[in-house]
């Protein structure tokens, strides 16, 4: 097949099945797909069920151990100025157990580095913050805000909602193990109710927190493209998402172009020069743990791999596709190349995303990239992300098509690229990306600063 022909098929492919959606569907409805939980073992099965299906090759599941978490009771009781329940609450990821810990609430506004300067000393108090993003300026992470609450000696934390529409916005606090304080999700409601109070005088609260945490076992799926050499890319996405979410966007998204991948390049075998390996990765949402877990297996065993490629929320309306580069000029020269024959515009940004499974990757010095489809708007933050609200009606069939086409007419340029897909970056080029890009201090925050 000519480029041109192999278009033709990516493209038809893409845009004539239906089973994208019906996967999509499927993936909701086995939802919640959080680690460890039955639909969590569910999609799994169904991923792995699919890769044997479509032919692809070693379809297989590798298992890692990591320390499960399951949400039991938590309350948010309001003492100070009046007494009332916050029922919105609900305790984040990994939080630690609390038993009416009570503590005067200090606004600490979006949870920036200036206003965790100007809030001071924090001992024996309870840090609030919102989800909200500075203006024009890199979003904070919650586990950077987080990370600065511990630092400033805070006992307790409260991460609120700052969009409307009573819903309260899980995540973890640390990677893949029981966080410091006790840690308090609330909707913007209740958020706003309670930074109104403190803006008047003392306000006091008292948390109660009752979780789960024990050793468990995550599994990844994996299957390949074989190509006609062992050089690889690896394309990933996660399949786990949130306990009190269908976790649509987030990633069921990703895991359903996963399968189209599979479905589509299937058929493909020992036509590209490089060989696609496709990973469903788990445990993403614990604080990209899972793909952690995977590469440090095989951390001697990577030198295979070309390129790392990201599926996180990549699926989108087609004037929103684009690429964040990493910093690497010449990964992205090549895709840049290949995107100005794609016949409608792809866009390309030098950013890391330091939350996601393109990360660990990218940490030992493989090229590793994320494709995103989301309008750049940093005001909305996750927009429904990590809420109950991340549901199916959320997404159009056609966005899912869409970027199905995308990433495999890219994916498809890249396998048979001539020359190298970028370089591998020494730990000290990686420091100095990472450097440029401003992140050495949120990356500390999140205890995630190796040099
Ligand atoms: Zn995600």
């Amino acid at each position: 097949m000519d480029l041109k022909q192999l278009d033709h098929y990516l493209i038809g492919e893409a845009w004539t099945s239906t089973q994208a959606y019906a996967h999509l569907e499927k993936l909701c409805d086995l939802a919640p797909r959080f680690s460890g939980s039955p639909g969590n073992f569910a999609a799994r099965d169904l991923i792995l069920g699919r890769f044997r299906q479509y032919g692809l090759g070693q379809p297989h599941a590798e298992s890692f151990d990591y320390l499960t978490w399951t949400r039991g009771r938590c309350e948010l009781e309001l003492l100070e100025p009046l007494r009332r329940m916050l029922n919105s609450a609900i305790s984040l990821v990994y939080s630690p157990d609390a038993d009416h810990l009570r503590g005067h609430v200090v606004d600490c506004g979006i949870g920036s580095e200036q206003d965790f300067g100007k809030a001071g000393s924090l001992k024996g108090k309870i840090a609030m913050v919102t989800t909200a993003n500075p203006e024009n300026r890199p979003a904070i992470h919650r586990r950077e805000k987080y990370g600065r609450a511990v630092a400033a000696g805070a006992v307790g934390f409260l991460y609120v909602n700052h969009k409307p529409g009573l819903l309260a916005e899980t995540g973890s606090l640390r990677p893949g193990k029981l966080a410091e304080i006790p840690a308090i999700a609330l909707c913007y409601e209740e958020g706003w109710q309670v930074a109104r109070h403190c803006k008047r005088g003392p306000v006091q609260v008292a948390m109660t927190i009752r979780n789960e945490t024990r050793p468990g076992q995550g599994y990844h799926v994996v299957g390949v493209v074989e190509g006609q050499t062992d050089e690889t890319i690896v394309v990933g996405a996660h399949y786990d998402g949130h306990d009190i979410s269908q976790g649509a966007m987030d990633d069921a998204t990703g895991t359903v172009l996963i399968l189209e991948l599979a479905r589509i390049l299937a058929p493909l075998k020992g036509q590209f020069k490089r060989t696609i390996r496709l990973i469903a990765f788990d445990a993403e949402e614990l604080g990209v743990l899972g793909s952690q877990e995977y590469v440090r297996a095989r951390r001697d065993d990577l030198t295979n791999l070309a390129l790392m490629i990201n599926l996180d929320g990549a699926a989108g309306p087609v004037a929103s596709h684009g690429f964040l580069t990493s910093g690497l000029d010449d990964t992205k020269s090549v895709l840049q190349a290949y995107a100005r024959d794609f016949g409608y515009p792809l866009t390309f940004k030098d950013h890391v995303m330091t939350a996601s499974d393109n990360f660990p990757f990218f940490m030992q010095g493989i090229p590793a990239i994320c494709m995103v489809a989301r309008p750049d708007n940093s005001a909305l933050g996750r927009g429904f992300g990590h809420t109950a609200a991340d549901t199916l009606d959320k997404v159009a069939e056609t966005d899912l098509k869409s970027s199905a086409m995308t990433i495999a007419r890219m994916l498809a340029r890249l396998a048979n690229h001539d020359g190298a897909l970028g370089a591998r970056r020494s730990r000290e080029e990686i420091k100095q990306i990472l450097v440029k890009q401003d992140l050495e201090k949120a990356l500390r925050a999140q205890e995630k600063w190796p040099f």
